[in-house]
């Protein structure tokens, strides 16, 4: 099966026939936040798609080793290569803290939002600061290559040399790197060390009051926001290896910044194929806070925006994520969150009854027999062609009305094998738990629709008479006693809802 797997590669803008450089085994990389505040939808968006590529390339049988950073030194205010604060030491300043608290509080926070969307861990997660030396190595293996030049204590990767010995800088992010000069030319007056406005720092010289600083031989300073990537992958997967991913916001400057890196350092290109994102909007618009135009994961899961008519799952927004493939903007609006949860809640009845389901026939195949196995060899055939899970998903969705068939009797067992039926249960168990890593949540938020949903209605209603019979010690002893089992109730327009730590 993995021979037939087709990935959109950025480099190329088209699908090409994914090859490792070795047999059986991935090496992927894939930029993480920068951890100076919390994270938000769009990383998240990003980061569950990965994760289901991750999932997938494991499915078919790879090694994979899935290296995901955490930046928590140079990204700084407005993307500027100097002058602008280090975004952590900003934080650390505005709230007091040191700047490794600040990276402590929001890693830790970012980690547990990856929990609650259930993505799988990376095998290596890196953090810049941890690999200064590897990026002075790197710097330093620039400057002896001659693409890169020391200025007051600050080392500049010398782009405009770059792209005229290496046929390279643009290709990834399409710009034209003749018009990059001349239009850049331009500011140059306004520079006062860069040679020219299309190089970057790799190194920066701190300021007395800048926080977080190491020793180098060119000063006391910090790396650029570029340079992290390419010394922790090289370190991690090599110089040249399989995929390197992120959102496509980040494909300049950082991508192609980091292909001119190692194309520096080690005079070749680090990744083969490159897979890129797309964002997240909300009505329509770039989610944004300034805009009043956004929306944080706990907002969603409390139900208690301006933007939501009502409180959603985790899962079911992983389920609504993987209703759009990752190259397509996903549009958040509250009447697709509304239809995806209709479908997410189809969908996990309608594996729950095909789960259930006891064969009951001749073991003899009819057309019934070759439309269902037709159905999930196409389901692979769309994940195949790069990851297509909105695809794969309609195809499950098709399955669904044969499964509840059989169970009615409007469809029989005589014309399918117990093979087919197996086949199915088991295509539908791995590809909802194991590749889009949706999971049952009916035990642990109000999100689902068992029992337990209807348990908790029912001490919901309990709870409101009594309060609406001024029968307080009942309404009390029921909110102690779901406090000590770690369920909170939560009062609101929509009625009381629910959730379990
Ligand atoms: P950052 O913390 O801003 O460096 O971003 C971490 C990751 O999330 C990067 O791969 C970004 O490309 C991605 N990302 C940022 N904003 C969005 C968005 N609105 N939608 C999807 N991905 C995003
Ligand atoms: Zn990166």
């Amino acid at each position: 099966m993995d021979q037939k797997l087709q990935v959109y590669n950025s480099l190329s803008r088209k699908k090409e026939v994914f090859k490792p450089i070795n047999e059986g085994q991935i090496g992927m990389y894939v930029c993480g936040p920068t951890v100076y505040s919390d994270v938000h939808l769009g990383n998240c968006r990003t980061f569950v798609s990965f994760d289901v590529i991750y999932r997938y390339l494991m499915y078919l049988g790879y090694r994979v080793r899935y290296v995901r950073n955490i930046t928590d030194v140079g990204h700084l205010v407005g993307d500027v290569d100097t002058g602008g604060e280090d975004k952590i030491a900003e934080k650390a300043r505005l709230e007091r803290l040191e700047p490794m608290e600040v990276v402590q509080k929001y890693m830790n926070g970012f980690h547990e939002m990856m929990k609650i969307f259930n993505t799988l861990p990376p095998s290596i997660e890196p953090r810049a600061t941890g690999h200064i030396i590897e990026q002075i190595e790197m710097v330093q293996a620039i400057i002896d290559n001659g693409y890169a030049y020391v200025k007051n204590g600050s080392v500049y990767f010398d782009t405009i040399k770059f792209a005229k010995n290496n046929d390279v800088y643009g290709k990834l992010s399409g710009r034209v790197i003749d018009e990059l000069i001349a239009e850049s030319r331009d500011d140059l007056k306004n520079q006062d060390e860069k040679n020219h406005p299309a190089d970057f720092a790799i190194w920066i010289k701190a300021a007395p009051s800048h926080l977080m600083r190491w020793n180098s031989p060119w000063s006391v300073g910090f790396p650029g926001w570029h340079l992290e990537c390419s010394a922790m992958s090289t370190k991690y997967l090599g110089k040249t290896f399989d995929i390197h991913g992120g959102g496509n916001d980040l494909k300049f400057p950082h991508h192609e910044n980091e292909v001119a890196q190692n194309h520096g350092a080690c005079g070749c290109a680090p990744a083969n194929y490159w897979l890129h994102t797309n964002m997240l909007l909300m009505n329509g618009k770039k989610m944004s806070k300034s805009e009043d135009n956004s929306i944080t994961p706990p907002q969603l899961f409390n139900g208690e925006s301006k933007h939501i008519s009502k409180s959603y799952s985790p899962m079911m927004i992983r389920f609504f994520m993987l209703q759009s493939h990752y190259r397509s903007t996903l549009d958040l609006t509250d009447e697709a969150l509304l239809a995806a949860e209709k479908g997410y809640k189809r969908l996990m009845e309608g594996n729950k009854t095909l789960q259930a389901l006891n064969y009951a026939g001749k073991n003899a195949a009819g057309n019934l027999d070759k439309e269902i196995n037709d159905l999930i060899d196409h389901i692979f055939e769309e994940m195949n062609d790069d990851f297509n899970t909105p695809k794969a998903l309609a195809r499950l969705f098709e399955l669904v009305p044969k499964v509840n068939g059989l169970k009615a009797g409007h469809l029989s067992f005589d014309d399918i094998t117990a093979y087919t039926l197996d086949r199915m249960k088991s295509t539908f168990q791995v590809f909802i738990f194991d590749i889009f890593g949706l999971k049952n949540e009916e035990l642990a938020t109000g999100g689902g629709n068992g029992a337990m949903d209807g348990l908790m209605q029912l001490i919901i209603d309990i709870r409101q008479n009594a309060r609406a019979n001024k029968d307080w010690d009942t309404s009390d002893k029921i909110r102690d006693t779901l406090g000590a089992l770690k369920i909170q109730l939560k009062d609101g327009k929509e009625g009381t809802t629910w959730t379990k730590d």
